[in-house]
């Protein structure tokens, strides 16, 4: 007798597909089999049983110079449950002056009595970070098991700075993430645009070229192979990056690659919406051309590209008009944390260019395996019962109406989904059953992934 059982179901996981019960005791799956019984039992029969999803890059509270993005980590993590994500991973930004391991108990202060669902930090290591790199073990052991590496803003690392960054992540065998763009290049380019009153949205993707975004992959690809590290490219918006992420996984080097609903969902022709509406989905990197969008669906069919994230930093309509007038001024990032998973289950696996398996492995499995969650990511006996029945037959217009983000606005409005989660459990706990959140702020934990 267990706790709960799911029963029924099709357990879908990264590499098969078959009919069983799942038994939960306490926070734990504890078994797989025919006709298991529970105190508590939920019939998954007509549904798919599959990880909770995780989402390895997503912004909550993210301070910004004057604006903050506008999920905290209570409403942040919510609508990520009632999307069937149940592990999320954020970032820690030290000040100047402050130790990695202060910043990061800073940011656990912020998180810790909000999330809903379990969490990790990533460690970001900036300018100010390159006389603190001798503290990258006490991060690494303090559960930061991965580093934030920026090529872009005023985190931006220049190439010897990135080479000291990377040797040190390597040392403690952590995992580097990647914001890569050229900084450079964008920089003039955006002066250039503004100072010839090419100010509307229309030219933040043409400030922003995707060659250079290739270019700035490349780069990195290269320093890693130098240093002997592996490396994982946040947020692939383009063919450029994906060429240059497939030709070192093809020279054996140990680099993956992610996108994002916006990249999959959108395209730039969003920029020329008129007024506010074209300020809304600026984001960086920016959308691309159709061209783009298709090759980056190909690269996860045929596993050029390893998992789908977010970037989930939404801000609201009002702070977007900010840079109404000038599209540098606008503050980048879209929601999309709600949505992602079953968003890839119903344009990707729906047309039959992914399999269910793939779509399970992409959003869950690898990349709680990358980031190094151990017991997150997969239905086994001895994981957490982090799991979703999957109903594939339901349907959804996503709108503010229907999702839970934070935020006035939406850049899928409109978007019909086949497939949604029905129920989503958090370490054996029912946090969302018949669209009505059943969990609290503070239930979520942080998971040490040095551990
Ligand atoms: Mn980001």
């Amino acid at each position: 007798m267990y706790d709960l059982v799911i029963k029924n179901g099709t357990v879908v996981t990264a590499v098969s597909t078959y009919a069983a019960d799942v038994g939960i005791a306490g926070e734990q799956i504890a078994a797989i089999g025919q006709d298991l019984h529970g105190a508590r039992e939920l019939d998954a029969a007509g549904k798919l049983v599959v990880p909770g999803a995780v989402d390895i890059h997503v912004h909550m509270q993210m301070p910004l110079p004057g604006v903050i993005s506008a999920d905290d980590f209570f409403t942040g993590t919510r609508a990520a449950a009632f999307g069937g994500t149940t592990t999320i991973i954020d970032f820690v930004e030290a000040q100047p002056a402050q130790s990695l391991v202060d910043a990061l108990a800073a940011r656990r202060a912020e998180a810790d009595p909000r999330v809903a669902i379990d969490y990790g930090l990533h460690m970001t290591l900036g300018p100010h970070e390159m006389d603190k790199l001798a503290q990258v073990p006490d991060a690494y052991a303090a559960g930061c098991a991965s580093f934030k590496l920026y090529m872009a803003y005023g985190f931006r690392l220049t190439d010897d700075q990135m080479l000291r960054a990377l040797e040190a992540v390597r040392a403690v065998d952590g995992l580097p993430v990647v914001h890569a763009e050229n900084w450079d290049v964008i920089c003039e380019l955006v002066t250039r645009n503004v100072r010839h009153g090419r100010t509307s949205p229309h030219w933040h993707p043409r400030s922003r070229p995707a060659l250079m975004e290739g270019e700035a992959a490349g780069r990195v690809i290269d320093i890693a192979a130098l240093v002997g590290t592996r490396l994982h490219i946040f947020h692939v918006s383009c063919a450029a990056v994906v060429a240059r992420i497939a030709a070192a996984r093809r020279r054996g080097l140990p680099i993956t690659g992610e996108t994002c609903p916006q990249y999959l969902f959108l395209t730039e022709e969003a920029y020329d919406a008129p007024g506010i509406a074209g300020t809304l989905p600026v984001c960086a990197p920016p959308l691309r051309p159709q061209a783009d969008q298709d090759a980056l669906w190909r690269a996860l069919a045929q596993g050029d590209l390893q998992l789908v994230t977010t970037d989930h930093c939404p801000f609201p309509k009002a702070d977007k008009a900010r840079g109404l007038h000038d599209f540098s001024q606008i503050p980048g990032g879209v929601p999309s944390i709600e949505m992602r998973f079953a968003a890839v289950y119903s344009r990707g696996v729906r047309s039959g260019l992914l399999t269910p398996n793939q779509w399970v492995a992409m959003c869950c499995t690898t990349p709680a395996r990358l980031a190094g969650l151990t017991h997150k990511g997969d239905i086994a006996v001895g994981y957490d019962a982090d799991l979703v029945i999957f109903d594939p037959h339901t349907t959804r217009t996503l709108s503010t109406a229907t999702l839970h983000e934070n935020v006035d606005w939406t850049p899928y409005d409109g978007l019909e989904l086949t497939g949604w989660p029905a129920v989503t459990l958090s370490r054996g706990q029912v946090i969302v059953e018949g669209g009505v959140f059943k969990g609290a702020a503070g239930n979520g934990r942080f998971i040490n992934r040095a551990a």
